[in-house]
Formats: C-alpha cells, structure tokens, sequence
C-alpha cells in the first residue's frame, strides 16, 4: 500500500471573497493510495480557519504507515488507525479516506453510490456561489450563473443589501445566504435576517461566529428564516449539540475527515430532525465528486467548488445547471485530464 502526493494550484474564475479573506489562487493536494495495481484518488483541500496548511498535510500523510494492515478493504481499521496518529488535520485525513473508498469501488467495479444503494437521479440541486464583490461584478456573476437554479450569496460585510438588492435586481431564483461568521452582533444579525426573510431567501448559513454559540441560540428563537451551521460544525461528535442553536448542518467532507464520517453525521443529524446539507472548499472533481455520491441524502447541495476554477486537472462529477450528474465508473468516478 504505498500513498504519494502533489500539489495542485487552482486559479479561480473570479476572486473569491468571502467576510474573512479573499484569494484567486486555492491550492490542494492530491493523494494517490496504490495497492494491486489500482490507484484511487483523494484531495486536501486546507483552510486556514481550521489550522490547516499545504504543510501541514505534507507533514501528516509522512506520518502515515500502512506496514500493519494487510488489505485496504479494511476500511473502518485503516481510517480508525489514520484518525488517530494526531489532532485536527481534517482535510488530510479526508484525502485518505477519498483514497481509499476510490480504491475499493475500483477494485469491486462499482460507483459507490451504487456501493451505498443511493440512486444517481435523486442527487440533490446545487447552487452556485456569489462571493463578496463590487456591485458591477455581482451583476456579471448574476448573468455568467444565469443556467444555475440557485444562488448562494456570500454576505456579512458592510454592504449585504447591495449585494441582495443588486442580484434581486436581476433574478428572483432561491438563494442561500451565507453570512461566514461575519455578523458579530446578535441584533444586527436579527436585523439582517429580518429583511433577508422578504427577499425569498431559504436559509441562512453561520450568522455569527462559531464562538458565541448563547447568541446565535438566542437568534435562533428569533429568527424568520432557519439557521444552517457551517464554521460551527465539524466533526461528528458535535452535531448533538448544535440542535440547540441551529436547525440544520453544513457537512464538509474536508472537515470531517471523509466520507465514512459525512455518513455517520447525516445519520445523527436527521435523527435530530436537522436539515442537511453538504458544502465544500475549493476543491478538483476529486473532492466535489466525492460529496456528489451522497447527495441523495441531502437537503441541500452546495457542491460547485469546481465549476469557480478554470483548471480543473480531474474529469469527475458533472455540474449541469445545477443538477450533478453521476457517472458510471467505479469509486468516485474520477479521471486525470
Ligand atoms: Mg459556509
């Protein structure tokens, strides 16, 4: 069993500007797990919010030593061992795990939506992003994303009602709102939220920083439109919790490790009566087709992290106005262009 990586730049479409940072390059990695012949594919896609570097992974997958497993069918061992060799490094730990069920869906000839008995018709509608921009760069957005059904507006700088009012201006499609931690006072939230609720806005990701988790309880009580926690979640063992203050999930498989544990919080979270809904970084076909296999199980899909680069090195899932359409090759689905 022998894993090797590199590392790729991506250049983004537009600069990508959310409440925290803006950037025009998102670098990753790629992992290629080999055993028998079959190589399968992962990705770590790093955030810095999260204590992740490009060094960071090239220091955890050194780390790693598969001398004691005898087959990488062995899933829950090799991922257990994995998870524990330290702390944190969510999106490493996700490459391997993308890796491996790459692996494994190649060497039994299945997709693994068809390993999980999900079907391909039922995947979930994608929205595309609108970052954080200047008014006459949003207009463009607007009618470059014209073929795609749903819109995600980043917000949670001084100018929200231009960014709405100006995409309102052109289109009245469903959006999502996604605030990135960036209103820090829980009335000026409210406030926000309550003129969001007239401009037909589904829902509401991460209003206020993970941190002040009394407060965006206390939104909550308050609040028209129902509140998606993203920042605010990243592992399994916190979905419990979150019930008290938010009404649905944002799962990304970079930090939770992959998709072994994106499974197990789907789970919970529906036993919570909680929405889901599956996100992503910047990331190749690798990393969005990965999400795209268990989109059958969400509410909302917000997979389009390869649709905003234009030098995708994989050929993966397909994004077609909004609707992802899987393939039929075993594991994720996956080509090197
Ligand atoms: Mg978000």
């Amino acid at each position: 069993m022998k894993l090797s990586w590199k590392q790729y730049d991506l250049q983004l479409k537009h600069t990508f500007r959310i409440s925290r940072s803006a950037r025009d390059v998102a670098s990753v990695i790629i992992l290629e797990f080999e055993h028998d012949g079959i190589v399968g594919y992962g990705e770590a896609s790093p955030a810095k919010r999260y204590g992740e570097t490009l060094e960071t992974i090239d220091s955890f997958f050194r780390k790693i030593n598969f001398e004691r497993f005898d087959s990488p069918l062995l899933l829950e061992d090799i991922l257990n061992y994995t998870d524990s060799i330290e702390q944190g490094n969510t999106s490493a730990k996700c490459a391997v795990d993308l890796a491996l069920h790459d692996w494994v869906g190649k060497k039994l000839g299945v997709p693994l939506y068809k390993l999980w008995g999900l079907n391909p018709d039922k995947t979930a509608k994608c929205s595309f992003t609108i970052a954080i921009d200047s008014k006459e760069v949003v207009e463009q957005k607007v009618h470059e994303a014209e073929e795609y059904p749903i819109l995600k507006v980043k917000v949670g700088l001084d100018n929200d009602k231009e960014m709405i009012t100006t995409i309102r201006s052109i289109t009245d499609k469903v959006l999502y709102v996604d605030a990135n931690e960036g209103w820090k006072d829980k009335h000026l939230a409210l406030e926000r939220i309550k003129w969001l609720k007239d401009q037909n806005v589904e829902f509401v990701e991460q209003p206020m920083p993970a941190d002040q988790f009394d407060d965006i309880k206390w939104l909550r009580d308050r609040s028209d439109l129902p509140l998606i926690a993203d920042e605010s979640v990243l592992r399994l063992s916190e979905v419990p919790k979150l019930a008290e203050a938010f009404d649905g999930i944002n799962i990304k498989l970079m930090k939770c490790t992959g998709v072994r544990e994106a499974m197990r919080m789907i789970s919970t979270a529906k036993a919570l009566n909680m929405k889901i809904m599956m996100g992503c970084m910047i990331e190749t076909a690798v990393g969005v087709s990965a999400g795209a296999h268990l989109s059958p199980l969400l509410d909302y899909a917000d997979l389009d992290g390869n649709v905003l680069i234009t030098n995708d090195p994989f050929d993966g899932v397909r994004n077609i106005r909004g609707e992802l359409k899987l393939n039929n090759k075993p594991g994720l689905g996956v080509t090197l262009k």
